[in-house]
């Protein structure tokens, strides 16, 4: 009796798993066939420095043009080939396309900083600087120092001490790099000392709240102490108010991005958006006053 129900469960069972198991891979090809097609695109997110009142550079950010359900974002497709090779090919277009969008603001004369977000899969890859290597040398005119991959710093990054060789041999290279979401992994701290990034990006879970939460705000004024301690650079992300802006740089924080400076827009639309940009007369007072 036990065994035939037991058959019946297994049964079941597989032809759940089996299914499961067609959907994530219809779903990868979908996506594979997406990046073959041409329908992944950029958007860019401004990062702007507040007291210089300035654009600092552009958060490139992926999207998928689908055909049926419009513009898709990375959170909806990402995930399910982040640990595949899928998500190397990826990577690997998304640095080519940032840089040559790069190269297109450079000729109009906006020297601006492109920074890309690198899976932790793509980044352990064996050829990584290698193949980084051989990009760059697509874009003779771009400055490899004009770019700067983000580590999303919750990603399980399996041997520090590879991370770290494959770190320093891409800043020889010129590039440079960002821990994201910075506080909201459980290895903040053996990241923030083992890896040699330059530059620690507040998650934006803790600015959001923190003109309200002041557990929020210790946390953010902490790791802009922490950044400040290990000589690496600080922004924030979520700044969704002018007030989230100018609190940041009296604590000490003059980069921030989020969709109080502007949203994620596509490559074509930055140009005007940038020519039209004016600093906030709140930032300007913050700017005035002591640092807190
Ligand atoms: P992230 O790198 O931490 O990017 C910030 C995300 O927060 C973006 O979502 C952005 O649109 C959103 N955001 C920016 N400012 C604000 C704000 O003020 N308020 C709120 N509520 N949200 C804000 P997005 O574009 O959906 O990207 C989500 C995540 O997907 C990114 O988080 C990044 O981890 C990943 N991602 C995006 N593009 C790529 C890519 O090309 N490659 C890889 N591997 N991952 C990517
Ligand atoms: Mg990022
Ligand atoms: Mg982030
Ligand atoms: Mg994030």
């Amino acid at each position: 009796q036990a065994k035939v129900r037991g058959r019946g469960t297994v049964h079941f069972f597989d032809a759940d798993l089996d299914q499961q198991v067609r959907t994530h891979h219809n779903r990868r090809t979908e996506v594979r066939e997406a990046l073959e097609a041409g329908e992944l695109l950029l958007y860019y997110q401004p990062k702007m420095d507040m007291r210089q009142g300035r654009i600092f550079g552009m958060e490139a950010l992926l999207r998928w043009r689908h055909p049926k359900r419009g513009i898709v974002g990375p959170l909806d497709f990402l995930p399910i080939v982040e640990h595949t090779e899928l998500i190397a090919d990826i990577g690997e277009w998304v640095m080519r396309q940032a840089l040559r969008q790069l190269d297109a603001w450079r000729r109009e004369g906006r020297e601006w900083m492109v920074s890309v977000n690198v899976a932790a899969y793509h980044l352990q890859r064996a050829d990584f600087v290698e193949r980084l290597q051989s990009i760059l040398a697509e874009f003779p005119a771009v400055p490899p120092q004009r770019l700067e991959l983000e580590i999303l710093e919750s990603s399980a990054l399996r041997d520090l001490a590879h991370v770290r060789a494959t770190i320093l041999a891409c800043q020889q290279l010129g590039v440079s790099f960002a821990l994201d979401d910075f506080g909201t992994g459980y290895s903040s701290m053996s990241y923030l000392k083992r890896l040699p990034a330059n530059v620690l990006k507040i998650d934006q879970g803790f600015v959001r709240n923190m003109l309200e939460d002041r557990d929020d705000l210790h946390l953010v004024n902490a790791v802009i102490g922490l950044a400040r301690a290990f000589g690496r650079g600080v922004i924030a992300e979520g700044v969704e108010t002018v007030a989230h802006g100018a609190l940041l740089m009296r604590l000490g924080c003059d980069l921030a991005q989020g969709y109080g400076i502007a949203r994620p827009m596509p490559g074509e639309a930055v140009g005007a958006w940038a020519d039209g940009f004016v600093v906030s007369p709140e930032w300007q007072a913050a700017a005035q006053l002591p640092p807190l």
